[in-house]
């Protein structure tokens, strides 16, 4: 669909809103930024609220886990292995990045795969691979654990921040504070888990709720349907327009390296607390291979930066605006907060593409 299509498209389901209040969560990260990046939020009128969720992997760990990590990769004969955006994401004491810089043995890895590499080159070192993600990313560590197992790779540990979407959406939509219309749910995690995955939004809260991809002509149909719905113009309904790569049941192999290695746990959210049965941990056949059974796991402390909102941000409450410290003492280069390090973490998107909308700039 063409700019001035997506532009038609989305005046004509405007006309419908009228002057009624409407707050659509846009749950998964790699939305915000596609919906930020293509300026959608600047077509829609004040009173419809796109707000940003829970689904930047980054900005939900746990400030403890950090202050873990840097525990960890501060142990002799340690190499601790991290996603790039993990490493800027600051603790108490600081980031891994500032550990690096001071010489620590600190590895930036693209793929959960560059940890086999990494422990088979490395044998007279530790190598502790901080495997943070959600669905999307559990099934590629989960083959990456059993592979380190079957090669009998005794050097490399797995230290996991794992979640799962289902009990964090079910715990925002049960605050009473949230008032939100409508959700996009994550469309890659639907990829994994399946679009049915996510039915129980509309099914149980009766809140409509539409799988969509991630172009603007995706999001901007997802929007349409959501708001023309919420102005009771259509019935409330779950959909699932992202069919070209989502469908009901999702990637079932997927799913097969998960149960055959993770298991479900209670998990911490950074901003939020602890959610029953959000985390995925190594099971009792890899927990050998579990970095927190040597060392702890840090989830005993750990507080949020003075004057960071990440935590009514990622619940949905407040826009990165809204926060004080946005764009003054908080830049990309020099972040607060989680939620403006990673390139998916709402004010690190909104800084970047400006957000527009309600309270926007
Ligand atoms: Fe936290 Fe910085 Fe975002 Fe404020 S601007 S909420 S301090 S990350």
């Amino acid at each position: 669909m063409s700019e001035d299509g997506i532009i038609q498209r989305l005046v004509q389901c405007i006309k419908t809103v009228q002057d009624q209040s409407i707050r659509i969560m846009e749950v998964c990260g790699t939305h915000t930024r596609a919906i930020t990046k293509c300026g959608i939020r600047h077509l829609l009128p004040q009173q419809v609220e796109l707000l940003s969720g829970p689904g930047c992997p980054v900005c939900v760990t746990h400030g403890s886990y950090i202050d873990k990590a840097l525990e960890i990769a501060n142990s002799e004969d340690v190499i601790l292995a991290a996603f790039g955006d993990m490493i800027k994401v600051n603790g108490t004491k600081g980031s891994l990045s500032d550990m690096q810089i001071q010489g620590a043995r600190i590895i930036v890895v693209y793929s959960p795969e560059d940890v086999l590499t990494i422990a088979a080159k490395n044998r007279d070192k530790l190598v502790v691979f901080a495997a943070v993600g959600f669905e999307t990313t559990a099934p590629l560590i989960a083959a990456v654990v059993k592979t380190a197992n079957a090669q009998r790779l005794d050097n490399l540990l797995f230290y996991t921040a794992l979640k799962i979407m289902e009990p964090v959406i079910r715990f925002i939509l049960q605050d009473k504070r949230n008032k939100i219309n409508g959700l996009i749910c994550p469309g890659h995690v639907a990829v994994i888990k399946g679009a049915d995955y996510f039915r129980f939004i509309t099914a149980e809260f009766g809140v409509p709720a539409i799988v969509c991809g991630f172009e603007a002509a995706d999001i901007a149909a997802g929007i349409c349907m959501l708001m023309v719905q919420i102005a009771g113009k259509r019935p409330v309904e779950f959909a699932n327009i992202y069919r070209r790569c989502v469908s009901p049941q999702g990637n079932t192999a997927a799913q097969s390296m998960i149960n055959e290695v993770l298991d479900i746990a209670d998990g911490a959210w950074r901003g939020i607390g602890v959610i029953r049965n959000s985390a995925l941990i190594l099971n009792k056949k890899y927990e050998h291979l579990d970095a927190a059974k040597r060392f702890g796991t840090g989830m005993e402390q750990g507080t949020s930066p003075a004057g960071c909102l990440c935590s009514d941000i990622l619940m949905g409450l407040k826009s990165p605006y809204q926060c004080k410290l946005f764009g003054t003492t908080c830049t990309p280069e020099h972040s607060s907060g989680p939620c403006m390090v990673s390139s998916e973490g709402a004010c690190a998107v909104y800084y970047r593409y400006g957000g527009g909308g309600a309270g926007g700039q």
